[in-house]
């Protein structure tokens, strides 16, 4: 049995996935705009039911020594590794990116299992020492409770493993509510969890649409944290619906800028530039929507940067697997990329590549798009001011670094930035000024597993990745003890 028919209309709630009893609605493959399965409403008691079998698996799931999560960690990520191409499928299928790039993507995913089962077992406190030798003030550290994570549909394995491994190797217990048009990875995620051996109720996924299923969670009294990733308007409602005090976590949008400067390596900029203004369609919180470049090398920059946009390729992800661009993964984003570019051209930005999207039969039913280059673009467009989305970007010139710096932080987001520069002198300035939690300097792979990664002003609270992300599932106790001298004779 394919893996969609096996999860079609499932929860997973205590260690079974369950059809869930109400009514379903469809999942659509974004490149031919096919029925892939449907996916279940989760209902309050089935709700109940997961945040009741969390709490419940809580209590033997943290007192487990950190090494058997550990344990549990590695066999999950080692199974997920060896599915790594049935999941891929899996998520092109819902998601529209070519299967070379979702297989990327799950095998991240065992990578970050494996990262944060060497956390687990490194979970360690702090002596700190007191005004009096009497006493020794003992810091230890204690997994928060259960944890709702919300996520979105742009990366259906990623942004479920960094919350579900920092969570469970921290010893909390989750219930995932994923983005509605691409349920099926964060339930085949789940199923994985059960084949590794990880005891019942630790992991649980509830599907349906969030402003029910991922507001009860946020809601519920016996959720102790969420930890959200998805738009900041989102973001914020969820801020203000808590109905109890919790943690929260919330990975928000971006409108993320790259500054090329004079003594640049062009064509490594332009193939920096081309790489992240289009993989996976532009649909990255951390995408380049907007470039700055130097008034002397402008000209040339956006020469490159059109035959560069020109040469990827657009195809069904599923048939072409090592296609550039796959579908977008709903209307919704086209739409907005579409918006976004007719408000430019009206304002007065040159269209130098794409603008439509492609020609053809075989894109007629599902969600394309040719990546697009714009150039002397202003922040009077939505192009430079908001976050797409979408397989487009706006380029500007700029005189002198601190205008590029300027220009850069005009914004209410603080995700990403990305600097192209030789010069040791610009490369300091750039990356101290820059009001980012990540600013990637002549690279644009901006992340990795090991170091934390979050956002500032309106992209969000708190990190994921690295120690950071598993600290973010822990409470500190602070134990005071005072210690008398032994009495004489002991
Ligand atoms: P979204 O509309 O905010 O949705 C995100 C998740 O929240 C989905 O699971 C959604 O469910 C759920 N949701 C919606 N309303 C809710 C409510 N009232 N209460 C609880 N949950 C609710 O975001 P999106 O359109 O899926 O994703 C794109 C956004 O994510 C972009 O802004 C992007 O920048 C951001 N993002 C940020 C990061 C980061 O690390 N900072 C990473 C990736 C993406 P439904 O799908 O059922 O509506
Ligand atoms: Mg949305």
């Amino acid at each position: 049995m394919s893996i969609q028919k096996r999860l079609d209309g499932r929860l997973l709630i205590n260690g079974v996935l369950i059809a869930a009893q109400n009514p379903s609605t469809a999942v659509h493959n974004p490149a031919t705009g096919e029925v892939v399965a449907m996916t279940g409403s989760a209902h309050p008691q089935e709700i109940e039911a997961a945040v009741a079998a969390a709490r419940a698996a809580f209590q033997s799931w943290s007192g487990l020594p950190g090494k058997a999560r550990a344990k549990c960690l590695h066999r999950l990520g080692d199974l997920i590794e060896a599915d790594a191409d049935a999941m891929a499928q899996l998520m092109t299928l819902e998601q529209g990116k070519p299967v070379n790039e979702a297989r990327g993507e799950i095998l991240k995913l065992a990578e970050t299992c494996h990262f944060y089962a060497e956390e687990a077992s490194r979970i360690h406190g702090e002596t700190v020492p007191n005004d009096s030798t009497d006493f020794d003030s003992i810091i230890v550290r204690e997994p928060i409770g259960v944890v709702g994570a919300i996520t979105p549909w742009n990366y259906p394995a990623e942004l479920v493993g960094w919350k579900l491994c920092g969570a469970l190797a921290a010893g909390c217990t989750i219930i995932i509510k994923p983005a509605e048009i691409t349920p099926f990875t964060a339930l085949a995620i789940g199923e994985k969890c059960i084949e590794a051996g990880i005891p019942a109720g630790v992991v649980n996924v509830v599907t349906g649409p969030g402003a029910v299923v991922g507001q009860a969670l946020v809601e519920h009294p016996g959720v102790d944290k969420i930890a959200f990733t998805g738009s900041s308007k989102v973001g914020l409602h969820i801020q203000k619906s808590a109905t109890t005090v919790k943690r929260m976590a919330l990975e928000l949008g971006g409108n993320c800028p790259m500054i090329v400067t004079r003594s640049a390596d062009l064509d490594a900029a332009v193939k920096g530039a081309v790489r992240r203004s289009y993989r996976n369609c532009g649909q990255i919180c951390i995408a380049i929507n907007r470039i700055y470049v130097d008034r002397q090398v402008y000209d040339e920059f956006l020469q490159k940067l059109a035959v560069g946009a020109e040469a990827l390729t657009v195809a069904n992800g599923l048939e072409f697997p090592a296609a550039d661009l796959g579908a977008m993964a709903s209307a919704e984003p086209l739409n907005k990329t579409q918006e976004h570019l007719a408000d430019a051209v009206s304002k007065g930005a040159r269209l130098l590549a794409g603008g439509a999207r492609p020609n053809g039969a075989e894109f007629k039913n599902g969600h394309f798009f040719r990546p697009t280059v714009l150039a002397d673009c202003t922040h009077e467009m939505l192009i430079m001011t908001e976050e797409t989305f979408g397989p487009i970007v706006g380029v500007a010139p700029f005189e002198t670094l601190q205008e590029a710096v300027q220009l850069a932080n005009d914004t209410p987001y603080g995700l990403a930035s990305y600097v192209y520069a030789k010069g040791a002198d610009e490369i300091r300035f750039l990356s101290r000024l820059l009001d980012y939690g990540n600013v990637a300097v002549n690279t644009v792979d901006a992340g990795i597993i090991n170091a934390p990664y979050g956002g500032r002003k309106q992209s969000g609270v708190g990190y994921e990745h690295g120690r950071e992300g598993m600290l973010e599932y822990m409470n500190f106790k602070h134990i005071r003890v005072r210690f008398d001298m032994p009495s004489e004779g002991i």
